[in-house]
Order: structure tokens, then C-alpha cells, then sequence
């Protein structure tokens, strides 16, 4: 059984301006599909390969010898769930009982935004900042280096951005923070 190449949830220039076509076939059809190809090939006849990719990423992380599967499941995770965090129409708060728990946990949309925002700036070098939810249904902040994901650290994930150079360079540059900014006040998808 191999881990399929999701559908992206729209078109590949359904988030322009804000999100090149150009940057979308790189990143959608060359990176991500780089990470899920590469995924199949490592696991091809290991007992992996019976396993879904959550379970994957779950069974491998933390473990040197299978940093490498890692790595590529988590990638392949990441990128379709931020795929899903983010619409045309998106870039407004939540509501009902997210914003609640986002308002007890930071104080206010707004500081959510800036503190979210941080996190993205300030990650060094490739990685992700995320919003997430621990057992306890309280919500955080975090940052990860390279592919590490939330769900490796027993944590839902409910928002994040990628902030790996090849996700904004052909748009912003070296502009992260404009990137950053763009992603939540245009794209964002709760
Ligand atoms: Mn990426």
C-alpha cells in the first residue's frame, strides 16, 4: 500500500495574488510530491508500508535509525495539512468555540496573531509555526525545525504555516515576515 499524493483542496492559482501559480506548482507539485515519492520508495517492502502515514510518523520519530522516513512522512503530512489551512476567502478569525479557547489562551485574536507571528519570524532556517491543542483541549504556539510536526509530540494541530524558504522565495523573497503577514490576514483557514 503506498501513501497517495493528495488532491490540493483548490486550484493551483486559487490563491493568487497572495500565493504565485508558479509557487504553488514548485511547492505542491514538486516538493510535496518529492516527500511522498520518496516516503514510497523508503518504505517499499518494510512492514511501514502497511501503515498510514499519522501512524508512520508516529512509530518513526525520535528514532535516529528511521530519520530519514521520518522526515519524509512528516513532510508529507505537513504540507497537505497546510494545504487545508488555508482558503481564498480565509485570513479572518474563528468562531464560536476556537476563538473562545484562542481568546483564554492568549488573550485576544490579535495577540494570537502576534504571537503566532513570532514564532514564524524568529524559527531559524527551514521549519514551521503552528497553532495547536494539547490532551487537555489548551491551546499553544510552537515552532519546529525542519519536518517536525505536532503530532509527533502528541499534540493536534489546528493551523500552521510553512516557513521553508521554498514556500515564499518566489514571491517575497527573503520577506518571510510579509509572507507571514500575508498568510493571516488573507489566507488563513481555521
Ligand atoms: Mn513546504
Amino acid at each position: 500500500m503506498a501513501i497517495e499524493f493528495p488532491e490540493l483542496p483548490y486550484a493551483q492559482d486559487a490563491l493568487e495574488p497572495y500565493i504565485s501559480t508558479t509557487t504553488m506548482a514548485f511547492h505542491y507539485g514538486k516538493h510535496h510530491r518529492a516527500y511522498v515519492d520518496n516516503l514510497n520508495k523508503l518504505i517499499a517492502g518494510t512492514p511501514f508500508a502497511d501503515l498510514s502515514l499519522e501512524e508512520i510518523i508516529k512509530e518513526t520519530a525520535g528514532n535516529e535509525k528511521f530519520q530519514a522516513i521520518f522526515n519524509n512522512a512528516a513532510q508529507a503530512w505537513n504540507h497537505n495539512f497546510f494545504w487545508h489551512c488555508m482558503s481564498a476567502d480565509g485570513g479572518k478569525a474563528p468562531k464560536g468555540t476556537l476563538l473562545k479557547k484562542i481568546e483564554a489562551a492568549f488573550g485576544s485574536y490579535d495577540q494570537f496573531c502576534e504571537d503566532f507571528t513570532n514564532a514564524a519570524v524568529s524559527q531559524f532556517g527551514s521549519g514551521w509555526a503552528w497553532l495547536v491543542e494539547d490532551k487537555d483541549g489548551k491551546l499553544s504556539i510552537m515552532k519546529t525545525a525542519n519536518a517536525d510536526t505536532p503530532l509527533a509530540h502528541g499534540l493536534k494541530a489546528l493551523l500552521t504555516v510553512d516557513v521553508w524558504e521554498h514556500a515564499y522565495y518566489l514571491d517575497y523573497q527573503n520577506r518571510r515576515a510579509d509572507f507571514v503577514k500575508v498568510f493571516l490576514t488573507h489566507l488563513a483557514k481555521f
